[in-house]
């Protein structure tokens, strides 16, 4: 199993479970899988299915991600197919010819399909050796994502009799869990259940004080990376993708409100690194198996903690350090609580209500954030401290809130345990608004009585009080503030108190932009792996796949570190398989051994490591640098290649990355005659820009790929300088 594992996939070890599970598939059990995103599901089945004599069926509801699946599959040297209703009638007339011939090994199929009598009979006809069903907890109503049209697979099950079954998901849950097991009938299965930590990921919630200020620091650290950054309202997330669009990034808007051509075009864009970042609800997530995205930013407070997880979870599926960040405010509580106050349903509005109370609880933790979540989903947590979230990073010091502590507890009696925080602070900072005066409370003595304490940090205090048992609150939708019996003791027998606080605002933002769970990253050369990240982009541009699918970064980053001289030694990288070591090795050890050359080094395999910097900045590699300084001087991309000894494809994929990171190009001299630049843009508009292919196709042959390049660069560029594009 090793060999194949290393073979096929390129790996030289088992993800914790893997083995154990493939052990139950291959001697034809039923399973289940419950693993976090990134745990390693896929090999679950695929590795199985290469050890079957006959065709492993793979049921899979995000269609967007197949073709992706299958691409990835074949450049492993696995033969794959794919059959849903994005595909032409011809080609997969032409699929299901080579699945009778036993020419797969996986086949993918669409829930859909299941249900046409047609499509059964065709399943009849093939050596079926494995069913994995993915995303299963689609077919459970209990589950976040329901999917009508996986019922339909009990029927492909007792079509089946004797086949094993793997079904396999993210979502832990124990009723989910328990449905899948009977709706898909599963006999007598054996279910692995692994940790749901996500090592990889720090968390870190802040005040929501200057989010967008927040954000863009965020951004700063993750330069040119994938981000996520959820909203709560489609209009918000407009809003943000244009702030962040007018200050130069890269960035687009998603949601459910948006027509479906865009959301895809702009989904495919995200996965083919085409654009930065996405703005979204939380419409945007399932359909998304991109293995790098670096950021994940809750803008907006989310509404479950299950949701939370999940949409975290998107972020460094690859297992490299990655950042979780969420923006918490009062406001956000209220505006929730509102919207929950106009649920109906009595039944409905309570769970709501419980479900909010429950993240909240996250948000006012004073202890490790990972500790909460695992508990949450029903995992004991040992240890204390975790190294991956803002409580265990950061420092926080104690402080004296003996005095502060009396005022606020006065405040709250004196205008008569009757108001929330918000009216609280205003009083307690002087604020003399209309609701106060009516009530006379600015005439209290305690008015103003804290007037030099910040009103974020009264309300951070106000909930420090409430988490210590001061102070309860009462109610809900907009919970008022009474003095506990423990508050009034505090008060009457003048008792001591003592508070944390993050140590100061700088370390709360080094927290947050920590390397994750610290010193995990390698020490790498980053100027190399930006050289070999620029080969991945031109080879999968030019085989218009996603640009993990040739390598994941974690396998650059092996390479620009051990530096592989020859055959051997790249074959021995993470990742490197027999098909693509025979397809890529070349190319890639090219780079490898010309910038050792032009930088002097030798090979890194058995040595200390370079003088590597700790944290990757990613930034514009040289190589590119010297490209676009070419171009700015007027040279035509085939001048520029020759005097550069690189392809033009190079140069091309060098001024899409350039673009891309937000550097701006004058490309007038390349640009064709206005009419054929018109056109271009029409083609562009019509078929979506992430392909070059159908545009060509569409336009023929007089209209070079460098014209389409130099038409698209431009439209990029207008883009990344938030014009409109017509
Ligand atoms: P999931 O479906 O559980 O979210 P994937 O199957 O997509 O996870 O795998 C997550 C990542 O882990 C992928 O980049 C995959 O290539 C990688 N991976 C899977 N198995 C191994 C292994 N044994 N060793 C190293 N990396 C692995
Ligand atoms: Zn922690």
């Amino acid at each position: 199993m090793l060999d194949q594992l290393k073979s096929y996939f390129g790996f030289d070890r088992f993800l914790p479970l893997q083995e154990e599970i493939i052990a139950k598939v291959l001697a034809r059990r039923d399973t289940l899988v419950l693993m976090p995103t990134g745990g390693g599901k896929s090999l679950c089945y695929q590795l199985p299915a290469l050890r079957f004599n006959g065709i492993t069926l793979v049921v899979s509801p995000l269609i967007a991600l197949m073709k992706d699946q299958v691409d990835g599959l074949r450049a492993n040297g696995v033969p794959a197919g794919m059959l849903n209703s994005a595909l032409p009638a011809q080609e997969a007339a032409l699929v299901q010819d080579q699945a009778r011939q036993g020419k797969l090994k996986i086949l993918y199929v669409a829930p859909e399909r299941l249900a046409l009598p047609g499509f059964q009979r065709f399943l009849q006809s093939l050596e079926v050796s494995l069913i994995a069903i993915d995303e299963a907890h689609c077919i459970s109503e209990w589950g976040h994502d329901f999917r009508p049209d996986y019922r339909n697979l009990k029927a492909l099950r007792e079509n089946f009799p004797g086949v094993p079954v793997i079904a396999l998901t993210a979502t832990a849950t124990k009723p989910v869990r328990e449905d899948i097991v009977t709706q898909l009938g599963l006999e007598n299965p054996e279910i692995f259940i692994s940790s749901f930590n996500r090592p990889n990921l720090t968390y870190s919630i802040q005040p929501k004080t200057d989010p967008l200020g927040s954000l863009l620091h965020l951004l700063e650290k993750h330069k040119g990376q994938p981000a996520i950054i959820y909203r709560f309202s489609r209009k918000a997330t407009e809003e943000t993708a244009l702030e962040l669009s007018e200050r130069g990034y890269s960035a687009l808007p998603y949601h459910a409100g948006l027509e479906r051509d865009l959301r895809r075009e702009t989904q495919e864009k995200f996965i083919r690194d085409q654009v930065q970042i996405v703005v979204a609800t939380i419409a945007f997530g399932m359909g998304i198996d991109k293995p790098d995205v670096r950021l994940v930013v809750h803008y907006d407070l989310p509404k479950t903690v299950e949701g939370y997880y999940q949409e975290t979870g998107r972020a460094g599926r690859d297992g490299l350090p990655s950042d979780c960040v969420l923006f918490y405010s009062y406001g956000d509580r209220t505006k929730q609580e509102y919207f929950i106050s106009q649920i109906e349903d009595d039944d409905e509005r309570d769970k709501a209500h419980t479900k909010l109370d429950q993240i909240l609880a996250l948000c006012d933790l004073q202890t490790c954030r990972r500790a909460y979540l695992m508990e949450y989903l029903g995992e004991s947590w040992p240890e204390t401290d975790c190294g991956g979230c803002d409580i265990c990073l950061l420092p926080r010091e104690e402080f004296d809130a003996t005095e502060i502590a009396q005022k606020v507890l006065s405040t709250a009696i004196r205008t008569g345990e009757r108001f929330g925080v918000n009216y609280l602070v205003d009083v307690l900072r002087g604020t003399a608004n209309k609701a106060v005066r009516t009530r006379g409370h600015d005439e209290l003595p305690v008015f103003g009585i804290a007037r030099d304490v910040g009103s974020d940090e009264l309300k951070e205090l106000v909930r420090s009080l409430v988490t210590n048992g001061l102070l309860a609150q009462q109610g809900r939708g907009y919970p008022t503030l009474a003095v506990s019996p423990q508050g009034r003791t505090f008060l009457k027998d003048r008792e001591q108190l003592t508070l944390t606080r993050p140590k100061h605002v700088a370390a709360a933002r080094q927290a947050s932009s920590s390397q994750g769970t610290s010193g995990r990253a390698t020490a790498y050369d980053t100027k190399l792996f930006d050289e070999l990240a620029a080969l991945r982009l031109e080879i999968a541009t030019d085989r218009e796949v996603p640009a993990y699918v040739i390598f994941g970064n974690k396998t650059l980053q092996q390479m620009a570190f051990h530096m592989p001289q020859n055959e051997a030694e790249f074959s021995k990288i993470s990742g490197v398989g027999d098909a693509k070591l025979r397809e890529f090795s070349e190319p890639f050890l090219k780079v490898i051994t010309e910038y050792m050359q032009a930088n002097g080094r030798t090979g890194n395999i058995q040595q200390v490591p370079v003088t590597a910097p700790k944290k990757r900045v990613r930034g514009i590699s040289m190589s590119i640098r010297e490209t676009r300084d070419l171009v700015a001087q007027g040279l035509s991309l085939g001048e520029v290649a020759e005097q550069r000894g690189i392809s033009q494809t190079t140069i091309r994929s060098h001024l899409e990355r350039f673009v891309q990171e937000g550097g701006q190009v004058d490309l007038g001299h390349l640009m064709p005659s206005e009419t054929k630049r018109r056109k271009i843009e029409a083609a562009f508009k019509e078929m979506g820009e992430a392909r070059l292919t159908p545009v060509r196709d569409y336009l023929g042959d007089d209209y070079t790929w460098e014209e389409l390049a130099v038409v698209r660069l431009e439209l990029r560029q207008r883009q990344s300088q938030g014009e409109p594009v017509a």
